[in-house]
């Protein structure tokens, strides 16, 4: 029996009201951070009327929340539901419409018998259009190999038409524009489906959200029972099933680059991020899902570990919390497969694609793992199953999801405008607050234009231009009074005309916060991965912020066109590449530079095999040899290979490693 407490407190080491909620579950009690997960609820007057606004549900949980102590002895996902219709996620017995081919007609086997093919899933999603017109497919970009990067958008008939699409994306969009008015929002929050993302295999060695997703597609099309149905009507589903095409077909985590495409999201260097977050400018969603596989044998779905960053809207976790989550336990619990939450997977570092969902679009960025070792018929089943779960409990709720969507942006807005950081908090018991998010406003950042780092000043404005950051440009000098240089001292600076200029008063606030800031202010000690992700600091790009009250003179800066490759010098030396085998910091090494050579520099070069070592390198002035497992560089070349590569260097030939064992050819 699953038994939900609310209640709340005043967090001791931060001004956030926050909610406690005591899950007493036999299964949970065995993971120590899930026992007891607090939650933040709205707490300013403009934020309670909004949720007001959004309905009777959400205010059953704030006057929970607001009374202290008071307890919601059942699911807050079945207040919401109950006594509307007879209808469930799971309940009844599924019809399908028999004009739609199977899996098993189109591919020859049923979806979670075996994994399909990255040619297979293109092929069934085909299929699938032709047979539905409630599916819609497409080509969000190509991977680094070439490889379609295949999504289908399904939902009502007349929502998934060409005509359709383009109404929904304008709408959507619209409804994310904080200059939108209450009214205007709400009209547009009962007319439009919620946009429920799903993306699989991001890691290319973690097949089975790829399966299980386009379990959900089929279903989408097929299925006639209410269930289906109800998922249809109010909202519109895009799957992208293969995020990592290339890592599928090498049965590898990281794409043909070597890049880790769940630490891409926030810099989209890869041609796979970029593409599918064009399409999520698109269709910006309320929820996406990432479906992983990892070591626990346990099912993870959130409420995430600490620490989450503090610019993750509030309602965001709300929502994970309060439905999504509850929604899937729930199935979870019927069926007793066990699952966890919490440890160790954080929403802390900007870079993956339930935080950059979550800070960039205002979604429910919730990443599911499941086991590697199960089958794959497990594996699909069970994130088939939180997937339908998530998405019932998103559609059946999908007027108040799309209301507080754009509530959140007006109120993102209202705190740039005032230049207001959101406070840290701490979600779990059993850790303190590592520190305080600086009682410092933010109402600018400016980029001074510099010569010497043009390319990276271009670069920046490019990536913020491209989610929607409405960045301006100095039609004039300005006195700043307080300009905080990064890693410099406060103080009054005039910036010529033509600086940028990226005013925190709009949508994108918690973004160009979580891009822009010279400090994350994490709030423990430790996190999951990278502590700081700056994109100015990693850029090397000079600029600062400003907290004063400023009307500059300034026009929209023109949008920063895709920077072509530099392209190498004339005469330039002929260049061998060698990548040690056998380790994940061979490949990445090996990886980051055959990137940087083909889509940033443009500088030619030729992959270097021990053969070619063997042979004296012939046609090679330079060889790199990148940061990797030196031993398995050694054995690879042998005696034979070791030998050769000397006589070459005593010979003339210049060799650059960026590692090197004593006592060795690299030495
Ligand atoms: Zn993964």
């Amino acid at each position: 029996m699953l038994l939900v407490d609310m209640l709340c407190l005043t967090h001791k080491v931060s001004d956030r009201l926050l909610c406690k909620w005591h899950i007493m579950n036999s299964r949970r009690l065995e993971e120590p951070m899930s026992q007891t997960a607090h939650f933040p609820c709205r707490t300013t007057a403009v934020q309670r009327s909004f949720a007001l606004l959004s309905g009777i549900f959400t205010a059953l949980l704030l006057g929970s929340c607001g009374g202290g102590d008071t307890a919601v002895k059942t699911s807050p996902l079945a207040l919401a539901v109950k006594g509307v219709d007879a209808c469930s996620a799971f309940g009844g017995t599924p019809t399908y419409n028999p004009q739609v081919r199977s899996p098993l007609a189109v591919l020859g086997f049923d979806l979670g018998s075996r994994e399909v093919t990255h040619a297979q899933a293109g092929e069934f999603m085909a299929a699938l259009a032709v047979d539905s017109r409630r599916v819609f497919v497409g080509t969000a970009g190509n991977s680094v190999a070439g490889k379609p990067l295949y999504y289908a958008i399904v939902g009502k008939e007349s929502q998934v038409s060409a005509p359709g699409l383009e109404d929904l994306s304008r709408a959507i969009r619209q409804l994310m524009d904080p200059e939108t008015t209450l009214a205007q929002g709400q009209a547009l929050a009962a007319s439009l489906p919620a946009v429920l993302w799903l993306g699989g295999n991001v890691h290319g060695n973690e097949e089975s959200g790829a399966d299980a997703s386009l379990r959900v597609l089929y279903e989408l099309a097929a299925r006639e029972d209410c269930a289906a149905q109800r998922i249809r009507d109010n909202s519109v589903v895009v799957v992208l099933p293969i995020q990592n095409p290339d890592g599928r077909a090498a049965g590898t985590r990281r794409n043909a680059f070597g890049f880790d495409l769940n630490r891409d999201w926030f810099a989209r260097t890869q041609p796979e991020t970029d593409g599918k977050l064009e399409l999520m400018r698109q269709y910006p969603p309320q929820l996406f899902i990432d479906a992983h596989e990892m070591g626990s044998k346990n099912f993870f779905f959130p409420p995430t570990a600490d620490p989450t960053y503090h610019e993750v809207p509030d309602v965001t976790q709300s929502w994970v919390n309060r439905l999504f989550s509850p929604a899937i336990s729930a199935e979870f619990d019927r069926q007793k497969i066990p699952y966890f939450h919490g440890a160790p997977y954080d929403l802390y570092a900007i870079e993956y694609g339930d935080s950059v969902s979550t800070v960039g679009f205002h979604a429910a960025g919730m990443t599911f793992e499941k086991h590697s070792g199960s089958t794959i018929t497990q594996r699909t089943r069970e994130h088939y199953l939180a997937m339908w779960a998530s998405l019932y409990a998103g559609a059946s709720d999908k007027q108040r999801l799309l209301t507080d969507w754009h509530q959140s942006h007006v109120a993102a807005r209202d705190q740039g405008s005032q230049g207001v950081l959101e406070p840290n908090g701490l979600y779990f018991d059993g850790k303190r607050l590592y520190q305080q998010v600086a009682n410092l406003q933010v109402r600018h950042y400016f980029f001074p234009a510099d010569p010497t780092r043009a390319r990276e000043l271009a670069q920046l404005v490019r990536r913020l231009q491209r989610m929607d950051v409405k960045v301006m440009q100095l039609s004039a000098p300005l006195t700043v009074p307080d300009f905080r240089p990064y890693g410099g001292a406060q103080g009054a600076v005039t910036l010529p005309a033509g600086s940028y200029w990226v005013p925190m008063n709009q949508a994108r606030k918690h973004w160009i916060q979580a891009m822009l800031h010279e400090q994350p202010y994490s709030p423990l000690s430790v996190s999951y991965d990278v502590s700081a992700w700056s994109n100015p600091l990693l850029l090397n790009v000079a600029g600062g912020s400003s907290s004063a009250a400023l009307s500059p003179e300034a026009q929209v800066a023109a949008p920063v066109l895709e920077l072509a490759p530099l392209g190498a010098p004339s005469g330039a030396l002929r260049i061998g590449l060698f990548e040690m085998p056998g380790s994940t910091s061979s490949s990445e090494s090996a990886g980051s530079v055959r990137h940087l050579f083909e889509r940033v520099w443009g500088v030619a070069y030729t992959p270097v095999t021990v053969a070619d070592i063997v042979s004296g390198l012939p046609g090679i002035d330079v060889l790199l040899v990148p940061d990797g497992y030196v031993n398995g560089g050694l054995q690879a070349l042998g005696n034979k290979g070791q030998k050769a590569l000397a006589a070459w260097v005593e010979a003339g030939g210049a060799m650059l490693a960026t590692w090197a064992a004593p006592n060795s050819p690299w030495a």
